[in-house]
């Protein structure tokens, strides 16, 4: 028997590496089970290739748990090790560079928990004493024991294995005893080895017996050895594909469709992605994808693997050339992975385009469930974008779809401004803003459905894109300033007028909860409404990003504001203007005229001071003059509110504008109620 001290120059590596690698100890099991899968591979190559000429006999794994023994043991009928071997992979080669990364990563080293395989020796992170049996394939090779206590020395003497193969024996730690049980060992088998290219076999089948569920004779096969992603895809059938998404994510609606990523220059992956049917609200799902590494399960955290938007996805990625022992901000940056992650989403993007290409229909059926996963890629991923342009689809309040080519084609004509700018409308809600829909349809404008999850942000996206484009929401002005024509009409308002009805209006305007109106002035059509409440569409999409972003809360504290639209032209806005004016105007003018003559006045005082000072007198005086400006000006308008009780159609017109957008409520709706039926009988 010789003994010895594994080659590592920190002393205390096994302390080390127990608590280093503490909450994930559960790696160990996929660290000794690939390596005997690993084995087994060689022994079949080197078979294949003639330099093995014994029987391969069956090729399994088996981890088996004795409870009372305290072990777990791991063992394969692979290539083996002699005695040269052990010194040479296990005693040497295994921690070479290990103290290097310890003192490299210390800081970051959770981040790398999990994706840094310790191999071998990731075993000492729950046993407190490790064995090596095994016996090499070469011929007349002698069976070997290793033994190591998880201290740095090791023992190494002659073996009493019979049978080419390994065995590693794992004497439990008191506190890891959890990984003695069958349970346990069940699920993490199923977890990081369920599509190992090697039978793993652990305890065995069960059957329902008088009542309860108990063990047969028969072995217990863990793993699917030939996964679906490592075939080729003229193999599979739809049908396969779906049985696998089932298998992969139970319980879940089937997928919209997949994808069968196959390469191999310049680098190796596989992998089948699925489109899941997200549900209508929006969440990004995170650690869905599985990534693997030759069939052994690695992680499925994805990010910076694949793009961030394709998180949506579900599905299986292997490739070996993912450097799984790094950090996450490493592994970010490192070129191979950069590669993979723009290659997915070249492969994604052309299915998509493959997609719409030949099924246009089905595309569109599909389009509502992908619409978001689209729109989220065109958002955060340029290059994504710009292939998304080609396929990406616009739905009208008809729920008819257009590219965005079609789209410019069918509205170019019509919905061109005066300067040349084509004007996009879209509706956020179709019920809400039924009305302005209808107006607008009205004059052979087409509007469009922007009511996703996504679409505030995707509306800036879609106006950056697209040249002399602009998107307006349907609502947000009255359709003649949406969409502004050579020679519209002009207001037929005089100053008196527009004075009058100013303060007509808005004194008529009823206190709304967070909203704010403006009186404005339009000449529309006489058969448009006659008072249209538009909401600016800055002010607008300040308030929908605010909402979607934490810390912005200064604008969703605003309250909204609204612009009360009269139209001027309405032949109701028209008798009310005659009305007041014969009633107001006599009283209303020499008032103004005291305001206009008084400013004018203080105009030329301060116009008269020297150096821009005024003088005592003249201070004097301009303060008599302002105060008399303010009370011509409250004379007037109160004047004008006392006239404006009379006139209940005033009112009865705001209060109907307000009712189709949903802002009429409470206190005011019931008195409108009343009002109309007061007016109904007249
Ligand atoms: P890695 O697997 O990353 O090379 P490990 O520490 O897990 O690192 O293993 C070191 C080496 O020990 C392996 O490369 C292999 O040569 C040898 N080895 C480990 N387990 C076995 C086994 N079950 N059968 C044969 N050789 C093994």
């Amino acid at each position: 028997m010789t003994t010895g001290k594994i080659g590592v120059t920190t002393e205390n590596i096994f302390p080390v590496i127990k608590k280093f690698l503490y909450s994930d100890h559960e790696i160990f099991l996929r660290e000794l089970v690939s390596n005997a899968v690993d084995a087994t591979q060689k022994l079949r190559t080197l078979s294949s290739f003639g330099e093995y000429k014994g029987e391969l006999g069956e090729l399994d794994v088996r981890v088996t748990v004795d409870k009372e023994a305290g072990t777990l043991t791991v063992s394969d009928r692979g290539i083996g090790m002699d005695a040269a071997d052990i010194d040479k992979y296990i005693n040497q080669i295994a921690f070479s560079g290990a103290e290097e990364f310890l003192a490299k990563y210390k800081d970051t080293a959770n981040s790398i928990i999990g994706h840094f395989g310790l191999g071998f020796y990731s075993a000492f992170m729950v046993s407190k004493k490790v064995e090596i049996n095994s016996l090499s394939y070469r011929e007349g090779a002698e069976p070997v024991r290793w033994s190591c206590d998880g201290s740095p020395e090791y023992s190494l003497e002659k073996g009493d294995r019979t049978e080419r193969g390994t065995d590693i024996v794992l004497y439990i730690d008191d506190d890891s005893r959890e990984f003695l049980e069958q349970a346990r060992i069940d699920t993490l088998l199923r977890k990081y080895c369920r599509f190992l290219p090697v039978p793993v076999i652990s305890g065995k089948e069960q059957e329902w017996k008088d009542g309860a569920m108990v063990d047969t004779d028969r072995d217990r096969v863990i793993n699917a050895t030939e996964p679906q992603w490592m075939k080729k895809p003229s193999e599979l059938t739809d049908e396969d594909y779906l049985k696998f998404y089932r298998e992969l994510y139970p319980g879940q609606d089937d997928p919209l469709f997949w994808i069968h990523l196959n390469v191999d220059y310049p680098f190796n992956l596989t992998g089948i992605l699925f489109f899941p049917k997200i549900k209508n609200n929006f969440e990004v799902t995170k650690n869905r994808i599985q990534l693997y590494c030759n069939q052994v399960y690695v992680t499925d955290s994805v990010e910076g693997v694949v793009p961030d938007f394709m998180m949506l996805l579900q599905g299986v990625i292997d490739s070996p050339d993912i450097p799984l022992n790094v950090s996450r901000s490493y592994l970010q940056a490192d070129t191979a992975v950069k590669k993979i992650s723009s290659y997915i989403t070249k492969k994604v993007s052309s299915r998509l385009d493959d997609l719409f290409k030949t099924d246009r229909k089905e595309f569109e059926q599909k389009w509502p469930d992908i619409r978001i996963f689209i729109e989220y890629g065109m958002l955060t991923d340029e290059k994504f974008c710009d292939a998304a342009l080609k396929f990406t689809l616009l739905e009208d309040t008809d729920h008819k779809f257009y590219t965005l080519d079609e789209y410019k084609t069918l509205v170019e004509p019509s919905q061109t401004d005066k300067d040349g700018d084509i004007v996009y409308l879209y509706t956020t809600d179709p019920v809400a803003q039924y009305n302005y829909i209808r107006a607008a349809n009205d004059r052979g404008y087409n509007v469009l459905l922007m009511d996703g999850q996504l679409d505030s942000h995707f509306v800036g996206l879609l106006e950056h894109k697209a040249e002399k484009t602009r998107l307006v929401r349907v609502d947000s002005d009255v359709l003649d300033n949406l969409i502004r024509r050579e020679g519209s009409r002009s207001v037929d308002l005089t100053a008196t007028q527009r004075n009058i009805l100013t303060t007509l209006f808005s004194s008529q305007t009823p206190e709304v909860d967070k909203a704010m109106f403006v009186v404005s002035f339009e000449a529309l059509a006489p058969t448009d409404q006659p008072i249209v409440i538009t909401q600016n569409e800055y002010m607008r999409r300040m308030k929908d990003m605010a909402a979607m972003q934490p810390g912005m809360n200064f604008y969703g504290d605003m309250p909204d504001s609204y612009t009360l639209v009269v139209n001027t032209s309405h032949p109701l806005v028209e008798k009310l203007r005659d009305a007041a004016t014969e009633a107001l105007a006599s009283k209303v003018e020499p008032l103004e005229k005291t305001v206009e003559d008084d400013n004018a006045a203080i105009e030329k005082l301060r116009a008269e001071a020297k150096d821009g000072k005024l003088d005592a007198e003249a201070e004097q005086r301009t303060s008599e003059l302002t105060a008399a400006v303010a009370a011509a000006r409250d004379e007037q308008t109160k004047l004008i509110k006392e006239y404006a009780t009379t006139q209940p159609v005033a009112r009865q017109l705001i209060d109907l504008a307000l009712l189709g957008n949903g802002l009429l409520r409470g206190r005011d709706l019931s008195a409108f109620i009343a009002r109309s039926v007061e007016l109904i009988g007249k």
